[in-house]
């Protein structure tokens, strides 16, 4: 026999998330996450996963019937769009100004596609004319892949643009919205955007492990039109749909995550309670507050400010500072958690996050009070 640990209960501790993600989660959506659990196939819950549907819809701005959250986190959602809809032997533009394009790049590759590498220097956005450039050098392109709010630097790219780009070369457009989604102005639909997926635990301030996608009628012919089977089975969606539809009489295909899709359900109908317009200021103006009170302790933003995403501030460490240091005093003396600089920008920058309920009043405070307090 092995001997059985004996451990208490764990009890974490009341951060201020205010990091690259998970950020702040309201009160009622982790009420909503510790409902009594209910079978997965029950009336009451496939009602909710209906309603959760309508909510995904209002928040992509999307009539697409192919709308759903992923049983798995963000980085599934991003697989899903690619092994869905790439195959063996096309070639897609990728962009990349980030850690996210990157891992886009090999998605493609995996699946034995080739991937057009279009890239633009981190802290700057998708150039669109490069991405012509591109379509034009390669007429066998089928997609063109782009991330809209790159959280690794900041940076928000014009993917109303590149999308209509892509769809003039008769391309789909998959977008990674996994930092946009509920912060800033996404329009799946007037946008023309083919593909597209999300994370719950960024702007949407719910638990982290589940992943909205959503499929225009021209991806769901793409799908039906494979001529290889998509070489996921949990990922596959003409299977994973006849258990988010199916007209009354759907089939099992996992178990969902039950408590996780309350927790997702309650935190869509708050971001439909505020409105989106609401909420796309609301990050607006929060960020505004933290710049002006970053630029007073003399804090610098790497990205240009018309690039500048609101929920994910990327600011240069300031000369002769301690990056971990800094970070560790945040974290014990403030319970207040925020990112560090990834791949390029590690040990240069700090990312502070002003993702959904974390963007307000009280963050933003609390952050500049740390930050002049252990600066000092
Ligand atoms: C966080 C993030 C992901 C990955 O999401 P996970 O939930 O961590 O798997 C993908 N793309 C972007 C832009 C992200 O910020």
């Amino acid at each position: 026999m092995i001997s059985a640990p004996a451990f208490s209960t764990f009890f974490p501790p009341r951060r201020t998330l205010m990091g690259p993600g998970p950020s702040d989660i309201s009160p009622q959506v982790l009420a909503a996450q510790s409902k009594p659990t209910i079978g997965h196939l029950d009336p009451l819950f496939i009602k909710m996963m209906d309603e959760l549907k309508s909510l995904l819809q209002y928040a992509f701005q999307t009539t697409n019937p192919m709308t759903l959250a992923v049983s798995a986190p963000g980085s599934a959602g991003m697989e899903t769009c690619f092994v869905n809809l790439v195959e063996p032997g096309d070639t897609v533009i990728v962009c990349r100004n980030g850690v996210f394009g990157e891992r886009m790049r090999q998605n493609v590759e995996r699946i034995g596609a080739t991937a057009v590498v279009v890239d633009d220097p981190w802290g700057q956005p998708v150039s669109a004319a490069k991405v012509e450039q591109a379509l034009q050098q390669n007429p066998q392109a089928k997609f063109v892949a782009l991330v809209h709010a790159e959280t690794s630097t900041g940076v928000c790219s014009d993917v109303q643009t590149i999308a209509a780009i892509a769809r003039q070369y008769d391309c789909l457009s998959i977008v990674d919205a996994v930092t946009s989604l509920g912060g800033i102005e996404l329009r799946v639909d007037d946008w023309g955007i083919d593909a597209i997926y999300s994370g719950s635990q960024k702007c949407l301030s719910c638990v982290p492990g589940l992943s909205p996608v959503s499929f225009s009628p021209r991806a769901v012919q793409k799908i039906q039109d494979r001529s290889h089977p998509v070489q996921s089975w949990f990922l596959d969606q003409s299977l994973v749909m006849g258990y988010w539809s199916g007209d009354g009489k759907r089939s099992y295909h996992h178990t969902a995550p039950v408590n996780g899709l309350y927790a997702l359900h309650e935190s869509l109908r708050l971001l439909a309670e505020e409105g989106l317009e609401n909420a796309w200021a609301r990050h607006r103006q929060q960020h505004r507050d933290l710049a002006t009170g970053l630029t007073k302790l003399g804090i610098e933003f790497i990205v240009d400010e018309q690039y500048r995403l609101p929920q994910l501030n990327a600011v240069t460490i300031p000369e002769g500072v301690d990056d971990a240091k800094v970070r560790s005093r945040l974290l014990n003396e403030f319970n207040l958690e925020i990112g560090a600089g990834l791949g390029d920008l590690a040990g240069k920058a700090w990312r502070i996050g002003l993702m959904g309920y974390a963007a307000r009043k009280e963050n933003v405070a609390l952050c500049l009070q740390a930050l002049n307090q252990v600066l000092r």
